[in-house]
Order: structure tokens, then C-alpha cells, then sequence
């Protein structure tokens, strides 16, 4: 089995510290949302997660709900990073909308395309997200670490998964240092995705992101518009525990629990946990685990 790039990420000792871990937000949309997820945060800092991303003009979110929480983020002494994306941006507003997050103190950015509606193609300065990260290099240097997205079972839009494997490759000679991936439920597509960019060279650390499983339609329709396959086996059980809450929950604790142990020990570098802006699941998920 390939190993998941363990030594050399950058910031992080390999002796004996603890096995690094980071959470993701989305931006809330009212006062009362933005109250309560200040205990959410709370809760998951306790678990000392190396730093918690926040979402970017995803869901219909806007820039200064994102910027709000990264800027909360940080005034609780805990490292945040950006999600930040380009298509349909000029390249004026990408270089302003960096410096306040530099003027803000924030290192970390998660470099992406970004999606536009249906029809509107490749239009604007930036097309991939490659062009995002040579950009941050060319105007900011070394201020940033940049993470990038990584598609263990291919982006959707990929001309072919060799073709997107050279995508990556190209994200990472641009500039950034690791990546996130998108979430998945079969190991073994992580781990060919990391054996496939080591045999073309790329060596950084590709940190899995994993979802949890706690409501079944959200989870499809999400795998629907991401092309995340989630497994016959898991849908079928879904389907048959209907509405019945508490069992959902307790399969996928033990399913994604499963897939973390599994992916730790085949090397993972980290784990991500995209939160959903709760804190339940995740933190019985790190019990689990004994993170
Ligand atoms: P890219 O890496 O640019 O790839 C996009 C497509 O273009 C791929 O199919 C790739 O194979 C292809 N491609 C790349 N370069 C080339 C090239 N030179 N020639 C031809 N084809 C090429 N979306 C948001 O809006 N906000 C967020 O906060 C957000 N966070 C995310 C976090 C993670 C961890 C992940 C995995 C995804 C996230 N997304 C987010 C979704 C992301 O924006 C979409 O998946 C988007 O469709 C692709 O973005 P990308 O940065 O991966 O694009």
C-alpha cells in the first residue's frame, strides 16, 4: 500500500506529537446561527485541531460572512484558514481581497476554482485553480501556506482521471504546499490517488476530508453535485432506516470510523472533518478515533 506523504508536512514535527487534525466551517447566515456556532467552535477547539477552514461562496455564502468567521476565528487564538476562490474574478479584486486576509494575520488559504453557474464557461482572468496559486505566489511569496482540492475519485468535470491527476500535479508546481480531498467512503480510491501523483513526483501531504453520515438525503444530494460516490451498500442501508435518526447516526459513526482508522493506518497525514457547523458527530467521531 502507498503512503500518504507522512513525513514533511510542513509545520509539524514528526516526533511524537499529536496526529494532526483540522475542521471546516461554513459562514452562518444569521445573528442567532453566528451565537450558537461560537459553542460549536468551542466544543471542537478543545480537541486541538491544527487549524479550522472556513467555506467560500459556497451554498450561496458571500465573502464578508466567510472573512467574519476567519476573522472570529482567529481573535479565539485559534489558526484559521481560508477557502478562497477565483473563476469570474479580476484579478484587482483577488490581489484586495488577499491582502486584508494578509492584513489580517491569516496564513493558511484553500486555493479553488470555484464553481459558476451552468453556462457561463471559463470566462475571467483566472480558469483553474493553478492560476489562483501561481497568482498568490507571484504577489505574496511565502505569506501563505496554500492548500489546494484533491478528487480521489476524479473532479466531474476531469477530462479523465490521468488528465485531473496532471491537474493536481500542475496546482502543486504553481506553489501550494498540501491538500484536502474531497470527502469519499472507499479507502482504496484515496490510496491510489496518492500512489498516482507520487509516480508523477508530487509528494505533499493530501489530507483525506471526511463527512459525516448523520442524514441520508442531504448526504445524496451532496454526492449528487460533487460526483462522491458513496457505496451501494451504504445507500441500500440508508434506505432502509427510513426515518429512523438514531440508527443512521450510530451506522455512519461506525462506518466513517472505520474509514478514518483504515486511512490511518495506511499513512494519512491528518484528517479533515467537514463539521456541517455541528459539533456532536465530530466529536464522538475524535472519541472514537482517541483524538
Ligand atoms: P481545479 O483544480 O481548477 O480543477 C477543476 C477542473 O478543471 C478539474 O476537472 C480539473 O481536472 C480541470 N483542470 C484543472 N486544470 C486544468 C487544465 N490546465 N486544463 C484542463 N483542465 C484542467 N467550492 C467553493 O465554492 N467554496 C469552497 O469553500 C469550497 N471548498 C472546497 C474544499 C474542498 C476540500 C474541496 C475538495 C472542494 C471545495 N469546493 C469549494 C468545491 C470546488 O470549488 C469545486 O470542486 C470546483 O468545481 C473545482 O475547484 P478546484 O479548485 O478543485 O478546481
Amino acid at each position: 500500500m502507498p503512503t500518504a506523504c507522512r513525513e514533511g508536512r510542513p509545520g509539524v514535527s514528526n516526533v511524537a506529537t499529536a496526529f494532526p487534525i483540522s475542521f471546516e466551517f461554513f459562514p452562518t447566515k444569521t445573528p442567532e446561527g453566528a451565537a450558537k456556532h461560537v459553542q460549536v467552535r468551542k466544543d471542537l477547539y478543545a480537541r486541538q485541531p491544527e487549524f479550522c477552514s472556513v467555506t467560500y461562496g459556497a451554498g450561496g455564502s458571500t465573502q464578508a460572512g466567510t472573512f467574519s468567521m476567519v476573522r472570529d476565528i482567529q481573535a479565539e487564538g485559534m489558526q484559521a484558514a481560508c477557502h478562497f476562490s477565483c473563476i469570474g474574478a479580476t484579478s484587482e479584486k483577488v490581489r484586495s481581497e488577499l491582502q486584508q486576509l494578509k492584513d489580517m494575520g491569516v496564513k493558511r488559504i484553500m486555493a479553488l476554482r470555484g464553481d459558476l453557474p451552468s453556462g457561463y464557461g471559463l470566462g475571467g482572468e483566472f480558469h483553474y485553480a493553478s492560476d489562483l496559486v501561481a497568482f498568490i505566489r507571484k504577489e505574496f511569496g511565502d505569506w501563505f501556506h496554500i492548500e489546494v482540492a484533491a478528487y480521489p475519485e476524479t473532479h466531474p468535470q476531469a477530462k479523465s482521471p490521468d488528465a485531473d491527476l496532471r491537474a493536481f500535479a500542475t496546482k502543486i508546481q504553481a506553489g501550494a504546499n498540501s491538500a484536502i480531498t474531497q470527502y469519499f467512503y472507499n479507502a482504496d480510491a484515496y490510496l491510489r490517488f496518492v500512489e498516482g501523483i507520487q509516480a508523477l513526483g508530487v509528494s505533499v501531504p493530501v489530507v483525506p476530508g471526511i463527512m459525516p453520515i448523520t442524514n441520508s438525503s442531504q448526504l445524496m444530494r451532496f454526492s449528487d453535485a460533487t460526483g462522491a460516490e458513496i457505496p451501494r451498500w451504504i445507500r441500500l442501508r440508508l434506505q432502509a432506516y427510513g426515518d429512523d435518526v438514531a440508527s443512521i447516526r450510530a451506522f455512519g459513526l461506525d462506518v466513517v470510523a472505520r474509514l478514518c482508522e483504515q486511512l490511518r493506518a495506511n499513512g494519512a497525514p491528518g484528517l479533515h472533518f467537514y463539521t456541517m457547523n455541528q459539533s456532536a458527530f465530530t466529536l464522538e467521531l475524535c472519541d472514537r478515533l482517541g483524538l
